[in-house]
Order: structure tokens, then sequence, then C-alpha cells
């Protein structure tokens, strides 16, 4: 569905986009999908069976998917990242932080594999970046920002676009009500990094939080980093 001129979401078993046959709702994350005219940048690529659902439905908004030129991983996690082996194959630009690209190159436990009763496929990300780093797509600039805690390679992208200060926030809050944050049963979950994290981002100044999982806020999304810090910190205070 568009979301903002140029900007859609393409993939997500919560709202129905793609398929929940494994794991329920939680099968497959929110894929984006950045239109550029000249290449097309994914954030996220859900869990590979998926794939021939999100290339349907980037058909119906009438995006051809061999405009894909790169994918932006927000962390290794099967739902999110597991598609990336069949993206490479298509010589598409794998690109994460370097602990998810060390996370993805051995497909080890840190990509939850074991969730969804399946191995990870393991790929060798393109292009690692870090905090602070920014990338350069035709007209746009995407700023990464690392936000560690869910795991410890989770990664935001910031990015202006048509005016809005848009960002791809991954699961480092959860969007399914107020006061959520993202899972914590991953085998790298930190909640001190998190708490750090969780505080970093209520002060980050942006228009549009484009999550994970769950509901896009287009209005005050701060409100609701900032409900779930304050979740966060009445839960694992210590
Ligand atoms: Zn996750």
């Amino acid at each position: 569905m568009q979301l903002l001129p140029g900007l859609y979401q393409v993939g997500s078993s919560l709202s129905g986009l793609t398929s929940d046959q494994v794991a329920g709702p939680f099968d497959d994350c929110n894929v984006y999908a950045l239109d550029l005219v000249s290449e097309i940048v994914l954030i996220d690529c859900g869990n590979g069976d998926s794939w021939p659902e999100i290339e349907r439905n980037m058909r119906m908004w009438s995006l051809d998917s061999s405009r894909i030129s790169t994918v932006l991983l927000t962390h290794p996690h099967y739902d999110h990242a597991n598609a990336a082996h069949l993206l490479k194959a298509r010589n598409v630009q794998i690109i994460a932080h370097s602990y998810t690209a060390d996370a993805l190159r051995t497909g080890d436990e840190r990509c939850c594999g074991f969730l969804y009763h399946r191995s990870f496929v393991p790929v060798e990300a393109d292009c690692m970046v870090e905090d602070g780093d920014t990338l350069t797509f035709g007209t746009i600039t995407v700023q990464c920002l690392h936000l560690p805690g869910h795991t410890l390679g989770c990664t935001a992208f910031l990015v202006s676009w048509n005016d809005n200060r848009v960002l791809f926030s991954g699961d480092v809050i959860g969007t399914l009500g107020y006061g959520h944050f993202g899972w914590s049963g991953s085998i790298d979950f930190d909640r001190k990094a998190y708490l750090q994290s969780l505080r970093r981002l209520a002060k980050l100044d942006f228009d549009v939080m484009l999550p994970g999982h769950g509901l896009c806020s287009f209005k005050n999304p701060r409100a609701r980093v900032e409900t779930s810090l304050n979740e966060a910190l009445m839960q694992w205070r210590y």
C-alpha cells in the first residue's frame, strides 16, 4: 500500500499483505519500498517464503522488482532478513550494521530461525554501516542509527521524504499498542542497551515512524517512543 508518494509497504503478515502460515501474525515483518524511479530501495525483505507475495504486491502498485538495487536490513531476525539470500542472488546490494552483518554471515541463533522451526540461510552483506553513517541513493540521503537492545545490531534508517522526516525503526519499539517495545526473547537481547536506545530515540526529531511490525505513525510518533521508554523504565529498572 502507498504510505507517501513513492513510498510503499509491500509486505507484512500483520497487515495481511503476506501470509501467516508458520508462526502466525509475526511470520513476516513490514517490508517498505522507496521508489527512486531509477532504482527501488527496500527496508527489510521478509522471511523468504513470502518473497513471491511481496513481488505480487509490488506489481499491484506498478513497482517492478527488477529495479530493486538495495535492501537495508534493520536487524538479522528471520522474519526481517531470511529473504536476503534470494535478493543477493539477483545482485541486490545487502546493507546492514556490522554486528548484524556478522549474524547474517553465520546464520546463527541471533537470526532466530529456531522461532520459525527453520534454518536461516546465511548471506554476506555487501556493505556494512556504523552508527551515524550516511548512504546516498539518487537524490536521497539515509542516516543510519544504531539502536541496540532488541538485538545488538538493531539499526534504524532516517530519510527525508516529501518534506517528512521518515524513520524506519525496525523492532526498536512495538506498535500494536501504546507502551510496547520489541520482543525481548532474542539471544542477544540487552535491556541496558535497549534503555539507552529508547532514551536516544525519544530525543530524535522525526515526523513519520514506519516500524518493523504493526502500525505506522504519521502523527506525533515520538509520543509512542516516550511511552515505550516509560514502560521499559518501569519494567526493567534496576
Ligand atoms: Zn526482531
